[in-house]
Protein backbone atom coordinates (compact mmCIF):
# COMPACT_ATOMS: atom_id res chain seq x y z
CA UNK A 1 0.00 0.00 0.00
CA UNK A 2 1.21 3.50 -0.99
CA UNK A 3 0.74 6.39 1.65
CA UNK A 4 1.24 9.63 0.32
CA UNK A 5 -0.04 13.09 1.74
CA UNK A 6 -4.08 13.27 2.24
CA UNK A 7 -7.30 14.23 3.26
CA UNK A 8 -9.52 11.34 3.53
CA UNK A 9 -13.00 11.80 4.49
CA UNK A 10 -14.00 8.30 4.54
CA UNK A 11 -13.67 5.14 2.90
CA UNK A 12 -17.16 3.62 2.06
CA UNK A 13 -18.62 0.35 1.68
CA UNK A 14 -22.34 1.65 2.26
CA UNK A 15 -24.31 4.54 0.94
CA UNK A 16 -25.12 5.41 4.64
CA UNK A 17 -21.75 6.24 4.87
CA UNK A 18 -21.52 8.55 2.03
CA UNK A 19 -20.34 11.83 2.70
CA UNK A 20 -23.99 14.49 2.99
CA UNK A 21 -22.28 17.94 2.82
CA UNK A 22 -23.38 18.56 -0.65
CA UNK A 23 -19.98 19.28 -2.51
CA UNK A 24 -19.96 18.94 -6.01
CA UNK A 25 -18.26 15.17 -6.52
CA UNK A 26 -16.15 13.63 -9.21
CA UNK A 27 -15.93 9.96 -9.23
CA UNK A 28 -12.30 8.65 -10.32
CA UNK A 29 -11.90 5.37 -12.75
CA UNK A 30 -9.71 2.97 -14.21
CA UNK A 31 -8.47 -0.57 -14.18
CA UNK A 32 -5.82 -1.60 -11.47
CA UNK A 33 -2.30 -0.58 -12.15
CA UNK A 34 -3.68 2.20 -14.88
CA UNK A 35 -2.32 4.67 -12.96
CA UNK A 36 -5.12 6.11 -11.33
CA UNK A 37 -3.12 7.02 -8.09
CA UNK A 38 -0.08 9.02 -9.26
CA UNK A 39 -3.00 11.16 -11.15
CA UNK A 40 -4.69 11.89 -7.99
CA UNK A 41 -0.95 12.55 -6.52
CA UNK A 42 -0.17 15.00 -9.27
CA UNK A 43 -3.36 16.75 -9.34
CA UNK A 44 -3.60 16.78 -5.55
CA UNK A 45 -0.06 18.80 -4.52
CA UNK A 46 -1.02 20.62 -1.55
CA UNK A 47 0.45 19.44 1.56
CA UNK A 48 -3.00 19.19 3.03
CA UNK A 49 -4.14 16.71 1.20
CA UNK A 50 -2.92 13.18 1.02
CA UNK A 51 -3.97 10.78 -0.61
CA UNK A 52 -4.12 6.73 -0.17
CA UNK A 53 -4.36 3.92 -2.80
CA UNK A 54 -6.23 0.94 -2.23
CA UNK A 55 -4.27 -1.55 -3.55
CA UNK A 56 -6.39 -5.58 -5.31
CA UNK A 57 -6.73 -7.93 -2.37
CA UNK A 58 -7.71 -4.90 -0.19
CA UNK A 59 -11.27 -4.47 1.36
CA UNK A 60 -13.05 -2.60 -1.73
CA UNK A 61 -14.03 0.83 -0.47
CA UNK A 62 -15.32 4.05 -2.33
CA UNK A 63 -12.69 6.62 -0.73
CA UNK A 64 -13.81 10.26 -0.46
CA UNK A 65 -11.44 12.85 -0.83
CA UNK A 66 -12.04 16.35 0.50
CA UNK A 67 -10.15 19.06 -2.26
CA UNK A 68 -10.02 22.06 -0.60
CA UNK A 69 -13.29 22.11 0.90
CA UNK A 70 -14.81 23.19 -2.69
CA UNK A 71 -15.36 19.56 -4.31
CA UNK A 72 -15.09 15.85 -3.31
CA UNK A 73 -12.84 13.47 -5.14
CA UNK A 74 -14.03 9.72 -4.84
CA UNK A 75 -11.45 6.68 -5.49
CA UNK A 76 -13.35 4.00 -7.37
CA UNK A 77 -11.96 0.65 -6.79
CA UNK A 78 -9.88 -0.81 -9.79
CA UNK A 79 -11.71 -2.78 -12.47
CA UNK A 80 -10.06 -5.82 -14.73
CA UNK A 81 -8.03 -7.53 -12.03
CA UNK A 82 -7.79 -11.15 -13.03
CA UNK A 83 -7.04 -12.70 -9.45
CA UNK A 84 -10.16 -11.07 -7.90
CA UNK A 85 -13.09 -14.17 -6.87
CA UNK A 86 -16.49 -13.80 -8.72
CA UNK A 87 -17.86 -12.98 -5.23
CA UNK A 88 -15.97 -10.06 -4.87
CA UNK A 89 -16.86 -8.74 -8.28
CA UNK A 90 -20.07 -9.27 -8.17
CA UNK A 91 -19.97 -6.90 -4.40
CA UNK A 92 -18.21 -4.43 -6.59
CA UNK A 93 -20.75 -4.39 -9.13
CA UNK A 94 -23.52 -3.76 -6.53
CA UNK A 95 -21.56 -0.73 -4.63
CA UNK A 96 -20.48 0.59 -8.33
CA UNK A 97 -24.33 0.24 -9.30
CA UNK A 98 -25.69 2.03 -5.68
CA UNK A 99 -23.14 4.67 -5.77
CA UNK A 100 -23.51 5.85 -9.54
CA UNK A 101 -27.57 5.14 -9.38
CA UNK A 102 -28.42 7.26 -6.17
CA UNK A 103 -25.68 10.02 -5.71
CA UNK A 104 -27.04 13.45 -6.44
CA UNK A 105 -23.96 15.45 -5.70
CA UNK A 106 -21.94 13.60 -8.92
CA UNK A 107 -21.11 15.95 -11.80
CA UNK A 108 -19.18 13.56 -13.41
CA UNK A 109 -16.24 10.97 -13.77
CA UNK A 110 -12.33 10.97 -14.62
CA UNK A 111 -11.65 7.78 -16.46
CA UNK A 112 -8.25 6.68 -16.76
CA UNK A 113 -6.36 5.21 -19.95
CA UNK A 114 -3.34 4.38 -20.77
CA UNK A 115 -2.18 6.09 -24.15
CA UNK A 116 0.26 3.28 -24.84
CA UNK A 117 -2.71 0.79 -25.34
CA UNK A 118 -5.68 0.67 -27.06
CA UNK A 119 -8.70 0.54 -24.19
CA UNK A 120 -9.60 -2.95 -23.08
CA UNK A 121 -13.19 -4.34 -23.53
CA UNK A 122 -13.17 -3.37 -19.58
CA UNK A 123 -12.53 -0.16 -20.35
CA UNK A 124 -15.23 0.04 -22.66
CA UNK A 125 -17.86 -1.59 -20.86
CA UNK A 126 -16.70 1.44 -18.17
CA UNK A 127 -17.17 3.76 -20.36
CA UNK A 128 -20.37 2.51 -21.79
CA UNK A 129 -21.63 1.48 -18.11
CA UNK A 130 -21.12 5.18 -17.14
CA UNK A 131 -22.61 6.77 -20.15
CA UNK A 132 -26.05 4.90 -19.34
CA UNK A 133 -25.84 6.81 -15.99
CA UNK A 134 -25.74 9.88 -18.64
CA UNK A 135 -22.81 11.48 -16.78
CA UNK A 136 -20.30 13.40 -18.75
CA UNK A 137 -16.67 11.82 -18.48
CA UNK A 138 -13.17 13.21 -18.68
CA UNK A 139 -11.15 10.52 -20.39
CA UNK A 140 -7.19 10.75 -19.03
CA UNK A 141 -4.41 9.03 -21.38
CA UNK A 142 -1.47 8.62 -18.96
CA UNK A 143 1.38 7.70 -19.06
CA UNK A 144 2.21 9.66 -22.52
CA UNK A 145 6.18 10.06 -21.32
CA UNK A 146 6.35 6.53 -22.72
CA UNK A 147 4.67 7.19 -26.55
CA UNK A 148 6.85 9.51 -28.71
CA UNK A 149 5.52 13.08 -29.73
CA UNK A 150 4.63 11.55 -32.73
CA UNK A 151 2.50 8.90 -32.20
CA UNK A 152 0.49 10.25 -29.56
CA UNK A 153 -2.41 12.15 -32.26
CA UNK A 154 -3.06 8.87 -33.40
CA UNK A 155 -3.22 6.68 -30.06
CA UNK A 156 -5.44 9.40 -29.29
CA UNK A 157 -7.41 9.27 -32.00
CA UNK A 158 -7.63 5.33 -31.56
CA UNK A 159 -8.63 5.31 -27.84
CA UNK A 160 -11.76 7.67 -29.07
CA UNK A 161 -12.51 5.68 -31.69
CA UNK A 162 -12.25 2.22 -29.75
CA UNK A 163 -13.94 3.89 -26.83
CA UNK A 164 -17.02 5.45 -29.34
CA UNK A 165 -16.49 8.18 -27.13
CA UNK A 166 -19.86 11.10 -26.74
CA UNK A 167 -18.68 14.15 -28.77
CA UNK A 168 -19.21 16.24 -25.57
CA UNK A 169 -16.60 14.45 -23.72
CA UNK A 170 -13.39 14.94 -23.83
CA UNK A 171 -9.65 13.67 -23.90
CA UNK A 172 -6.66 14.70 -21.95
CA UNK A 173 -3.27 13.36 -22.52
CA UNK A 174 -1.27 13.32 -19.50
CA UNK A 175 2.09 11.96 -17.79
CA UNK A 176 2.59 11.64 -13.73
CA UNK A 177 6.18 11.31 -14.91
CA UNK A 178 6.48 14.64 -16.24
CA UNK A 179 3.49 16.47 -15.11
CA UNK A 180 2.39 17.00 -19.08
CA UNK A 181 -1.58 17.57 -19.13
CA UNK A 182 -1.88 18.75 -15.53
CA UNK A 183 -3.45 22.17 -16.30
CA UNK A 184 -5.49 20.95 -18.76
CA UNK A 185 -6.70 17.91 -16.45
CA UNK A 186 -7.37 20.60 -13.91
CA UNK A 187 -9.69 22.57 -16.30
CA UNK A 188 -11.57 19.48 -17.90
CA UNK A 189 -12.46 18.69 -14.47
CA UNK A 190 -13.98 22.52 -13.58
CA UNK A 191 -15.58 22.00 -16.62
CA UNK A 192 -17.63 19.21 -15.13
CA UNK A 193 -18.34 20.52 -12.06
P1 LIG B 1 -3.28 2.59 -9.95
O1 LIG B 1 -3.29 1.15 -9.53
O2 LIG B 1 -4.17 2.82 -11.11
O3 LIG B 1 -3.53 3.54 -8.83
O4 LIG B 1 -1.80 2.87 -10.54
P2 LIG B 1 -0.53 3.61 -9.94
O5 LIG B 1 -0.73 5.09 -9.93
O6 LIG B 1 -0.16 2.97 -8.65
O7 LIG B 1 0.54 3.31 -11.08
C1 LIG B 1 0.85 2.01 -11.53
C2 LIG B 1 2.27 2.00 -12.08
O8 LIG B 1 2.38 2.86 -13.21
C3 LIG B 1 3.31 2.53 -11.08
O9 LIG B 1 4.49 1.78 -11.23
C4 LIG B 1 3.53 3.97 -11.52
O10 LIG B 1 4.81 4.46 -11.19
C5 LIG B 1 3.36 3.87 -13.02
N1 LIG B 1 2.86 5.13 -13.60
C6 LIG B 1 1.74 5.81 -13.27
N2 LIG B 1 1.58 6.91 -14.02
C7 LIG B 1 2.64 6.96 -14.87
C8 LIG B 1 3.06 7.87 -15.91
O11 LIG B 1 2.42 8.88 -16.22
N3 LIG B 1 4.20 7.55 -16.58
C9 LIG B 1 4.95 6.43 -16.28
N4 LIG B 1 6.05 6.20 -17.01
N5 LIG B 1 4.59 5.57 -15.31
C10 LIG B 1 3.46 5.82 -14.60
Amino acid sequence: MKVNQAELMISAVSQEQYPQNGLPEIALAGRSNVGKSSFINTLLTRKNLAYTSSKPGKTQTLNFYDVEGRYIFVDVPGYGYAKVSKSERAAWGRMMETYFSTRDTLRGVVMIVDVRHLPSSEDVQMYKYLKHFDLPIVIIATKADKVTKNKRPRHMKQIKETLEMDKKDSIVLFSAETGHGKEDSWKAIKNLV
